[in-house]
C-alpha cells in the first residue's frame, strides 16, 4: 500500500532501507492499472521504472508531470491533437531540477487542452474524473495531476497555474496545490499559455510534501529571463511554526456568493485560526471582483500570440490535404485545435487588433495594476489573506461545458493571485454535504511563501483530509 503514503514518509522508509524505490514504483503502477479506466488521469504512463543514478533527496520516488511540461524523450501533448505525436527534445528546468534531486517519473498527466479550462473536459484524450465521485469533474486544468495524487495514482505531481489551474483542481480533489510567486520557478520547458501569468507548482497530499518539492524546483534559471534571482529558502523550516499573533485578512465580501457548504467551511477555518491565536480582520480588495473579466482579455491575448507557432510547419500535426501554404495553415489549425482553444485565439486576436487594443488590452493592463495595488495595500496590514479557493464543490461532468462564462467563473477566487504575481496555496478545509472536499486559499505577498507554509502547516494540524482521500 505504498501508493497511499506521502513523499516524506517514503523518503524516510527508503532511507531506513525498509523499502526500495522499485517497490514504490510498482505499487503506484499497480494502482494506476487498477484505477485508470475510471479516472483517466494520465495521457501517457511510463510502464518501466527508469532508475535515476543521482544521489538526491527524492530517492527515485516517482513523480507525475502535467503534460504541458517537457521530459526529454517523452511525449508532450498538452492534451491537444496538434501535439499528439510530439516528443520533447529537452527537459523543462523544473523537470531537470527534479532529476538532479534523483526523481524518477511515472507519467504525464491529463489537462484541459493547452491548460485552457477548469474541468479537464477539453482534453483531446478524454475527460479526467474526480476520484471522490467519478460523475464529477476533478477541476482543471491540472485535473490529471490532482486526480492522480488524490487517487493514489501518483505520490505527488507538478502542475501549472495560469488562473487557478493548480489550486482549483487541488480544492476539488482534496489535495494541496501551490502556485508560487511569479518568477519563483522557471517556465523554461513549460509550454506557454499566457506567459505573464503561468507558473509551475507542486500538487501533493500534504503541506510538507509541497515544501519539499518547492525546495527543488525554485530558483533563478538563465533560460527564463522572468525567473527571479531571489534566494530559495528551505521551505520545510517554516513548517510547525507557532502562528499566534499572525495577522490574517479575510476576504469575506465574497462569502455571500458561495454555496452554504463553502460558507460553513470558511467559518470553521476562521474559528481554527482564532483558536491558534491569529489576529483576524476582514480585508477589502475592491478591484478583485473584476479579475475574471480582466483575465479573459489578458490571458487570451497572450495565448493567441503563443499559439501562433502551431502552424503545421515546426511542430506536430499537419493536415493531410491542402493546395497551398495558406490552406495548409488553416486546415492544420482548424483540425488540430479544439473549440476552447479556438475561442481563446479569437478573443485574443480581437482584443489585440488595432482599434480595439486601447479599448480592451490596454485597459485590462491598467486594471491589472489596480488589482495588484489592492494586494499591496492588504499586505501592509496582513501577513496573509484568506479566501475560499472555489465558490462551490466540484461540479458534474458536462454541467458547464456548454456555458463558457459559467466555467470561467469557477476561477473567480484564484485568478487575482495570478494577475498580482503573488503566491497562493489551496489546502483542504472541509467537506460538503455531498461528501466532497473544499479548499481554503491562503495568499501572501510576493516571495513570502514562508508565511504560506507557516499558516498552511498550522492549519493542516487542526484539519486535513489525508485519511479521507479515496485511496482504498
Ligand atoms: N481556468 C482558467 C482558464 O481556463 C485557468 C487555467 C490555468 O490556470 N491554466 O484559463
Amino acid at each position: 500500500m505504498l501508493y497511499k503514503k506521502t513523499l516524506h514518509e517514503l523518503i524516510d522508509l527508503i532511507n531506513k532501507k525498509e523499502i526500495t524505490a522499485k517497490d514504490v514504483y510498482n505499487s503506484v503502477l499497480d494502482r494506476i492499472h487498477q484505477k485508470e479506466k475510471d479516472i483517466n488521469a494520465y495521457v501517457t504512463v511510463f510502464e518501466d521504472f527508469e532508475e535515476n543514478k543521482k544521489d538526491g533527496i527524492l530517492k527515485n520516488i516517482p513523480i507525475a508531470v502535467k503534460d504541458n511540461m517537457h521530459i526529454e524523450g517523452k511525449r508532450t501533448t498538452c492534451s491537444s491533437k496538434i501535439l499528439e505525436n510530439y516528443t520533447a527534445i529537452f527537459d523543462a528546468t523544473a523537470v531537470k531540477r527534479l532529476k538532479e534531486a534523483s526523481a524518477t517519473f511515472i507519467g504525464k498527466t491529463n489537462l484541459d487542452e493547452f491548460a485552457m479550462g477548469s474541468s479537464t473536459e477539453t482534453s483531446y484524450f478524454g475527460t479526467t474524473r474526480n476520484p471522490w465521485d467519478i460523475t464529477r469533474i476533478p477541476g482543471g486544468s491540472s485535473g490529471g495531476s490532482t486526480a492522480a495524487v488524490a487517487s493514489g495514482e501518483a505520490i505527488c505531481a507538478i502542475g501549472s497555474d495560469t488562473g487557478g489551474s493548480i489550486r482549483q483542481p487541488a480544492a476539488f480533489c482534496g489535495v494541496v496545490g501551490l502556485k508560487p510567486t511569479y518568477g519563483r520557478v522557471s517556465r523554461y520547458g513549460l509550454v506557454a499559455f499566457a506567459s505573464s501569468l503561468d507558473q509551475i507548482g507542486p500538487v501533493t497530499k500534504d503541506v510538507e510534501d509541497a515544501a519539499l518539492l518547492m525546495n527543488i524546483i525554485c530558483g533563478r534559471d538563465e533560460k527564463d529571463s522572468t525567473s527571479a534571482d531571489v534566494e530559495v529558502d528551505d521551505f520545510t523550516s517554516y513548517l510547525n511554526s507557532d502562528i499566534k499573533g499572525l495577522k490574517i485578512g479575510v476576504y469575506d465580501k465574497v462569502f455571500a456568493d458561495c454555496s452554504t457548504d463553502v460558507q460553513k467551511s470558511m467559518d470553521n477555518s476562521i474559528n481554527i485560526f482564532k483558536s491558534l491565536g491569529c489576529d483576524i480582520k476582514s480585508v477589502d480588495l475592491p478591484n478583485a471582483k473584476y479579475a475574471v473579466s480582466d483575465y479573459y482579455i489578458i490571458a487570451p491575448a497572450e495565448a493567441s500570440s503563443n499559439l501562433e507557432r502551431y502552424d503545421g510547419v515546426k511542430y506536430g500535426f499537419r493536415a493531410d490535404e491542402y493546395e497551398n501554404l495558406k490552406e495548409m495553415y488553416i486546415k492544420t489549425r482548424s483540425e488540430g485545435f479544439g473549440d476552447e482553444v479556438k475561442r481563446r485565439i479569437m478573443l485574443g486576436t480581437y482584443v489585440l487588433s488595432s482599434g480595439y487594443y486601447d479599448a480592451y488590452y490596454l485597459k485590462a493592463q491598467k486594471l491589472r495594476g489596480l488589482i495588484k495595488q489592492d494586494f499591496d495595500n492588504a499586505f501592509k496590514d496582513f501577513d496573509v489573506v484568506i479566501a475560499p479557493t472555489t465558490p462551490t464543490e466540484a461540479f458534474m461532468i458536462g454541467e458547464k461545458s456548454d456555458n463558457p462564462l459559467q466555467m470561467y467563473l469557477s476561477d473567480i477566487f484564484t485568478i487575482p493571485a495570478n494577475l498580482s504575481a503573488i503566491p497562493a496555496i489551496s489546502i483542504p478545509c472541509g467537506l460538503s454535504e455531498n461528501g466532497l472536499p473544499l479548499g481554503l486559499q491562503i495568499m501572501a505577498n510576493v516571495f513570502r511563501e514562508d508565511n504560506i507554509f507557516k499558516v498552511a502547516s498550522a492549519f493542516e494540524k487542526e484539519f486535513n483530509l489525508i485519511d479521507k482521500l479515496p485511496l482504498d
